[in-house]
């Protein structure tokens, strides 16, 4: 179906869009088609050679794998597990693994839908070489429904789905993290299984509890790099947070930091939606009382502080940044004409199809895009696995040989520093890509595609293909 979809993209696309237009009825491209679009496009502006067009573009190696658990009931389940590692030119691949029930069910069999992986994983790829750390792209996933799995039967799943791919993972090969769906205690199951076929391996995943030796501010940060990165995009509009009212959408892991920061830093947040429904309040959501009250009632919905609200209306509704924080393609040409919002930010990964960019740009609305602005996960999971070497300046002995790549448990960084240079990586990151804007006349889409597309292509000739 990747084959397919190419030649979906390279063919029926432009005749259909000619002929008809952007009509409801015409299928709409999937992630993978629209993330290998822009690949594309970036690439055409590079003028890379359509040989290496086509080897960074098809991924290094595909995993899929069964994961058959006892329940708690006695009964079987079984799972279909992915990990599709992308591309390794930079460095070990990297890149969350997702826990989500977006699945093709069939037989009782739940999967996730392997484009979307794909997409995912190339998205890393650009991902990391954007915010400039020494790793590839990676991502993984187990279509499942985490909320209706009790927590020893995601322990036993986590645990089937690391003695299946623990050979295909490791310190330089693919560093697993947390993503939707997962988060620092899966992390600790894979690392305690892995480590029972590799001997103790802290550093085969990041994202992991801090007793374990996971990174002070890695949890937040996600969120963190997407407030950054609003602040470095404002600032170029001589705009501030403060004042300004945003809309986001998502209350997880990402959609709560940033709502938490934004509103810490005198933004009006005045409306937020997760699955559960969504609430509004013209004069601003009081955040922290919001926080309360979905972790006492585990839903936005009952809320005194606002008014409840169609969460098919929260993207369409006026603000000034709307803040995209949950799952992909939730812009697309259904809503994308109607949207309000001057400044998208785009904290999930994929939210904007390709059809609604193309509408969205030409009614003039500013998408800080997502290899970009949601980049502040996987810079702090660097931070958790730097070498020795560079934390050096916090040791009091020296360090012993050949231990460079491991992680550092006890000399860690702060929280200051953490986000300190979190805020470095992404305002460097931000100049970097106005800069490949203005060398290719471009958005910011382009530019941070250019960017991540000409480093990888660069490290990739590099190294050369001689067998
Ligand atoms: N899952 C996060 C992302 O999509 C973080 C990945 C990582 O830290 O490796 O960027």
């Amino acid at each position: 179906s990747y084959r397919d979809d190419l030649c979906y993209l390279a063919f029926a696309m432009p005749v259909m869009f000619t002929l008809f237009g952007n009509h409801p009825w015409l299928p709409t491209m999937n992630a993978l088609a629209g993330t290998s679009r822009n690949f594309r496009l970036a690439s055409r502006l590079l003028g890379l050679d359509s040989k290496l067009e086509k080897s960074l573009l098809i991924p290094f190696r595909e995993i899929k794998v069964e994961c058959t658990i006892p329940k708690d009931d006695g009964t079987l389940v079984s799972y279909v597990g992915f990990r599709i590692q992308h591309d390794n030119a930079r460095g070990p691949m990297k890149g969350g693994i997702r826990y989500h029930p977006e699945v093709n069910s069939f037989f009782f069999i739940s999967s996730v839908d392997p484009d979307e992986v794909n997409a995912l994983a190339q998205l890393m790829t650009w991902k990391t070489a954007v915010a400039d750390i020494p790793y590839g792209g990676a991502k993984g996933g187990i279509g499942c429904s985490p909320r209706d799995l009790s927590k020893s039967e995601l322990e036993r799943l986590t645990r089937v789905f690391t003695q299946k791919i623990h050979d295909l993972i490791g310190i330089h090969t693919d560093v697993p993290a947390p993503d939707m769906g997962t988060n620092a205690q899966t992390m600790a199951w894979i690392l305690d299984e892995y480590s029972k076929f590799h001997g103790h391996s802290p550093a085969v995943v990041t994202g992991k509890p801090i007793d374990l030796g996971g990174s002070l501010g890695r949890e937040a940060a996600t969120g963190r790099g997407v407030v950054y990165a609003t602040e470095a995009l404002l600032a170029e509009y001589w705009k501030a947070v403060k004042g300004l009212t945003f809309i986001i959408q998502g209350f997880g892991n990402v959609g709560s930091w940033v709502a938490r920061l934004i509103h810490e830093r005198g933004g009006k947040v005045i409306a937020v939606s997760d699955v559960t429904g969504a609430v509004k309040n013209q004069n601003g959501i009081d955040i922290p009382q919001l926080l309360k009250h979905k972790e006492a009632t585990g839903s936005l919905t009952g809320f005194s502080g606002g008014d409840s609200l169609d969460p098919s209306e929260l993207l369409v509704h006026e603000c000034d940044v709307l803040v995209p924080c949950a799952l992909g393609g939730v812009l697309n040409r259904e809503n994308a004409a109607h949207v309000k919002a001057k400044f998208i930010i785009e904290a999930a990964n994929h939210p904007t199809d390709p059809e609604a960019d193309e509408i969205l740009s030409k009614k003039g609305v500013i998408i800080l895009p997502d290899i970009y602005a949601n980049a502040g996960g996987v810079t702090v999971s660097y931070f958790e696995k730097l070498p020795r070497t560079v934390l050096r300046e916090r040791l009091d002995h020296p360090i012993p040989a050949g231990e460079n790549n491991s992680n550092i448990q006890g000399f860690m960084w702060d929280e200051d520093k953490v986000n300190k240079e979190l805020k470095r990586y992404m305002t460097q990151a931000f100049h970097n890509i106005k800069t490949m804007c203005q060398t290719h006349h471009c958005n910011l889409r382009m530019g941070a595609f250019t960017l991540g597309v000409n480093r990888v292509a660069r490290a990739t000739l590099l190294r050369g293909w001689e067998a």
